[in-house]
Parts: C-alpha cells; structure tokens; sequence
C-alpha cells in the first residue's frame, strides 16, 4: 500500500459548466447551502492542524469548479505558505482563468490542470453543456495565459466519449508535441451520468495508445505528479501523454489520495464513502485537532483495506454523487 500523503480539496460544489460526463441534463443536484461550506480558516486549520501533522504534504484545489470560489487566491496563498506544503496544484476548467492565472501563480500555486475535452467549439459547448455563445475560446485563452504565466507542468484532462468527441484523439495528443504541455485521456466512469455511460460507453486507454502508436510511435515517459496515470511520450514531443485507466486497470495499489468535500467530508476513496469523517461538525463543535488526527490515522488504516471492487451504488449514475459533488 502507497504512503497516502496526497488530499485533493474540494473548494465549492457548484460549477459554470455542466458537462455532460458529470452533470446530467435536468439534474437537480442537492448543492451544499453555503453556512455549510468549510471556511477560509476552518479549511486552513484542518490543513496546518490536523493532515499535515497526518503526513499530508501534497494538496490539489477542486470543485466544482475552484475558481467560482470566493477568496480561492487566499486560500492558494494559506496553503502554499504552510512550509510543510511540497505541492499545491489545482484542476479548472480554466473559463475565469485568464483573468486570475497572475494572482494565483503570485499567490504560491504552480501546478494548474485543466479539462480541455475538444478542440472543435461545437463539440466542446455540446459536451460542457453550454447553449449560449461559445465559450471555447475563452477556455483556451485561459489555457494560453496559464502557458505564458509558467504553471509548470501544464496539464489538459480529456475525458474520451465513444462518438462525441473520440475523433479528435490525434489532435488532442498533438497539443503535446510542440509544446510542454502534458494531455491526460482519462477513461469515462458510471459517475455523475449512468444514462450516457450505458448509452456510449467507454474507450480503453489501450485502444487510444493504440491509435496514438500507428500515428507517431509511442515511447514510455515522465511527468511530475502522475498519480494514477500510465504516462508516454511521442518521440521527439515536448509534452506526454498520460493515460488514467481507472475503468481497464485498478489502480488502489498505487492510491495515494483522501478527498475533502467543500462542506468538510473527508472520504477515503473516490468509489467508496464508507466510514466517513465530517470535520465541519467536529470543527464546530470544538473537537481538537489531535482527536481529529486521531480519526484521520483510523481512516487511513481503513483505507489500507478497501479496493477498488468494493464500489457504491447510488442514484446518481451508478454511485451516489456526482465528480463536482465529490471534488473531482
Ligand atoms: N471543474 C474542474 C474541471 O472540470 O477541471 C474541476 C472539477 S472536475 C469534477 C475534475 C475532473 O473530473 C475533470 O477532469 C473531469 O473531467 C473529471 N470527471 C468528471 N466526471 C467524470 C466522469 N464521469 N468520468 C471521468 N472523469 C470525470
Ligand atoms: Fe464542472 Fe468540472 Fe464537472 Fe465540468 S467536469 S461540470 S467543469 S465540475
């Protein structure tokens, strides 16, 4: 079992787009009420008093999405402050991020992914469920700013839909060649939307490497803070592709992450919530930080013993809660 010292920081529930992987259309979706969302301190208090003293050195911001968060440069600045912090990095789908890459990169964060699921306008509002004008090249500016402020590694998350938007994996796994950007296939999950996971499917990352092998060759390569993904290179590229296989592959063995809900729900796993802890009633109630410790070393040895078989049912597609619910 992997040293897990990785949280990945869910920062608010609600989100700008609703894609259509992790929102269903029509979804009413149970938001978190915002007394109920961890505050600026609170969340800085667990993280310097209870999982850094846990062994917890490595934090990624998420949602939702974190940049509809107010105060998220603070929070970037209190946690890369901490000089127990070895990384900081933060997934967005980078709609406000031209407008904010300056002051979160001045505040501390360094490591930015960004969900990146077409190059095609069309195909991209379609998927990120948006009806009015297109916010394609918006996204795209934000990732262009994020290049030319220094986030290093720059990282493009494509979530692969069989006949959405599968044709364009030659194109996505080009964006790695010329530049030092890192594109990552991720495999769809039964989260968030059963109805068009069992109506499309799913893509093997095998299939995609594939395709990416007959086109340009594909060699094995390297990339700060892989986590799950197998990572490749086209020869001679800049950039890597990653390849996050969670559908064709169990990775638990190499887990290394717990996840905090926006409103203080530490989980052990992704697939499974059980044994939960909620630190914003203990939070609130006074309970001190080396009880808290206490019960965040008792879900770590629980962790140690679940796997990735023992996923949840739910209503929500096949598990209960959505990637935006759960901080993705
Ligand atoms: N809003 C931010 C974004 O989209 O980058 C951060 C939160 S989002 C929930 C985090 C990641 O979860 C994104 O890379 C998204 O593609 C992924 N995701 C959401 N639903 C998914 C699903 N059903 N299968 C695979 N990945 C999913
Ligand atoms: Fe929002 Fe990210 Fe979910 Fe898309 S994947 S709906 S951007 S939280």
């Amino acid at each position: 079992m992997n040293r897990v010292d990785y949280l990945r920081i869910s920062l608010i529930d609600r989100c700008n787009f609703q894609c259509q992987y992790c929102m269903p259309e029509g979804a009413e979706l149970d938001y978190i009420q915002q007394q109920d969302v961890l505050t600026h301190d609170e969340l800085i208090t667990l993280v310097r008093e209870v999982f850094i003293p846990c062994g917890f050195t490595r934090f990624r911001l998420t949602g939702g999405e974190p940049l509809l968060r107010r105060g998220v440069v603070d929070i970037v600045r209190s946690i890369a402050n901490c000089p127990e912090t070895e990384d900081l990095s933060m997934t967005t789908n980078a709609f406000l991020l031209a407008g904010m890459a300056h002051d979160l990169y001045d505040a501390g964060l360094r490591r930015i992914n960004i969900s990146l699921d077409s190059l095609e306008p069309e195909t991209f509002d379609r998927m990120s469920g948006n009806r009015g004008r297109s916010r394609w090249q918006q996204v795209w500016n934000g990732i262009q700013t994020a290049h030319r402020v220094g986030f290093n590694p720059l990282k493009l998350n494509v979530v692969v839909i069989p006949g959405i938007n599968d044709h364009e994996i030659l194109d996505l796994a080009a964006l790695s060649i010329e530049r030092e950007w890192h594109v990552r296939f991720i495999e769809f999950m039964p989260i968030g939307n059963a109805g068009l996971f069992n109506h499309s499917g799913w893509v093997n990352s095998e299939d995609l490497r594939q395709q990416i092998r007959q086109r340009w060759g594909l060699t094995e390569g390297q990339v700060r803070g892989n986590g799950p993904a197998d990572v490749f290179q086209i020869p001679g590229a800049r950039g890597t592709l990653g390849f996050i296989s969670q559908m064709s592959e169990c990775f638990c063995d190499r887990c290394n992450r717990m996840r905090l809900s926006a409103d203080g729900w530490l989980r052990p796993c992704l697939l499974n919530e059980t044994g939960q802890i909620d630190f914003r009633t203990a939070l609130r109630s006074g309970i001190s930080p080396s009880t808290l410790q206490a019960q965040v070393q008792q879900l770590l040895t629980f962790k140690s013993e679940i796997n990735f078989k023992q996923r949840e049912s739910g209503t929500t597609g096949i598990y209960g809660r959505t990637m935006s619910q759960i901080g993705g």
